[in-house]
């Protein structure tokens, strides 16, 4: 699964991307193919690949991007809800080896997913 780390050339501002938010953990920024009318990334900077490698150092980090999902909730006008997704491995159906969660609103969302 999972080659090349795309999100770390745009950490690295190698490749563009249309940033919401940063700071010296975490960057947000726009997907290139919105599933949604809001379809944000959030990504840690430490080179994380995937979910199932999290460990208890990483607990303040975690806490961290979701605090940054809730302030880009309400920036972006996602009162009436949202979606978080963390796709993991090739099952999860992750595509970018690069710790990342979907922030997804202005629309509704179904359950189950597919
Ligand atoms: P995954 O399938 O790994 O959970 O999600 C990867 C996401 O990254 C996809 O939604 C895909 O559209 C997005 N993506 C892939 N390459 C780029 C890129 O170069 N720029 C941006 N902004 N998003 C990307």
């Amino acid at each position: 699964m999972l080659k090349d780390n795309i999100f770390q050339k745009i950490i690295d501002k190698e490749i563009p991307a249309k940033i919401a938010y940063e700071d010296d953990l975490c960057l947000a920024f726009h997907d290139i193919n919105p599933q949604a009318p809001v379809h944000v990334l959030i990504i840690p900077r430490k080179v994380i690949a995937t979910h199932a490698e999290l460990t208890d150092a990483d607990r303040d980090l975690l806490g961290h991007l979701h605090l940054v999902a809730v302030k880009l909730a309400k920036q972006l006008g996602l009162d009436d809800g949202y979606r978080i997704v963390v796709n993991c491995l090739d099952r999860g159906g992750q595509t970018v080896p690069h710790l990342h969660m979907h922030l997804m609103g202005g629309r509704a969302f179904h359950w189950p997913p597919g």
